[in-house]
């Protein structure tokens, strides 16, 4: 297991109680993912029922928190992760520490799937970007649970994070702060409940590559405008239609792409 994954919070799996403690383990299990239906992870809603069932009886149930490094660089990928809630950043580390947000990951998809699904070692650092859940699988276990009908779903799911991958570097290349940083906000605001997103400018300029001025001034502009207000590191977003209107045309493409590999949209 990776020794760096923050185990604090994590719930404990029923399949790792200890036999005094199995069944309330299992009853808290279920109970949670009852309560967690109405934003539960849309592959698993999509996937064959027999697939998703196996998944939900050997995954695990955990909490995630900000900044907590799920995936490292580097090292072998021995889980994947199904959020229910939250967001998880894909994030590459260059050799002078220079970070940069790649993709994100909420609960329209997986994340660990696309890195080291061979066994390999993962080429970028997988963050949760905020408080959220997640059902956490062995990845030795991800691939049998879905050989014998999730298959074309995950390859779809593949297809889609490449199309996204492609984009994004585009993005990050033609595009101007502005329209990134909308397109980040409109991102969170479909994978996070409510209407409020909790980052720091500093850890958002991280995310985008650009210096935290430059988001500073961004993050004023929308204010001004009306399209969020911002206060201690709560982001709100309060007209989702301007947002739409000033981020480039990644965000809509990129949703557009996916629904169409996946057949369902996570946009709000
Ligand atoms: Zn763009």
């Amino acid at each position: 297991m990776n020794g760096n994954i923050t185990r604090a919070s994590a719930l404990p799996s029923h399949e790792t109680g200890s036999v005094g403690r199995r069944v309330p383990t299992e009853w808290f299990l279920a109970l949670r993912l009852r309560e967690s239906t109405s934003s539960g992870n849309l592959f698993l809603e999509r996937v064959p029922k027999s697939a998703a069932t196996r998944i939900r009886e050997i995954a695990s149930l955990i909490q995630l928190t900000v900044r907590e490094p799920l995936i490292e660089a580097g090292q072998p990928v021995d889980f994947a992760y199904f959020p229910l809630e939250g967001m998880i950043s894909n994030v590459i580390t260059m050799a002078g520490g220079e970070m940069l947000e790649v993709g994100v990951i909420g609960r329209e998809g997986i994340a660990g799937c696309t890195a080291g699904l061979t066994g390999g070692l993962s080429a970028t650092t997988l963050y949760a970007q905020g408080a959220g859940s997640a059902l956490k699988i062995a990845r030795n276990d991800l691939l049998p649970a879905l050989a014998q009908s999730g298959m074309e779903l995950l390859l779809a799911y593949t297809e889609s994070q490449i199309a996204a991958l492609s984009q994004f570097a585009a993005c990050n290349r033609l595009h101007t702060t502005d329209q990134r940083f909308a397109r980040w906000l409109l991102m969170a605001h479909d994978r996070f409940a409510g209407d409020a997103i909790m980052l720091t400018q500093e850890l958002l300029a991280l995310m985008l590559g650009v210096r935290r001025p430059g988001v500073t001034v961004a993050a004023m502009a929308f204010q001004r405008a009306g399209s969020i207000s911002y206060h201690r590191g709560r982001i709100t977003i309060v007209d989702r239609r301007a947002l739409l209107a000033a981020s480039c045309e990644c965000y809509a493409s990129v949703e557009r792409r996916f629904a169409d590999l996946m057949g369902y949209s996570i946009r709000k």
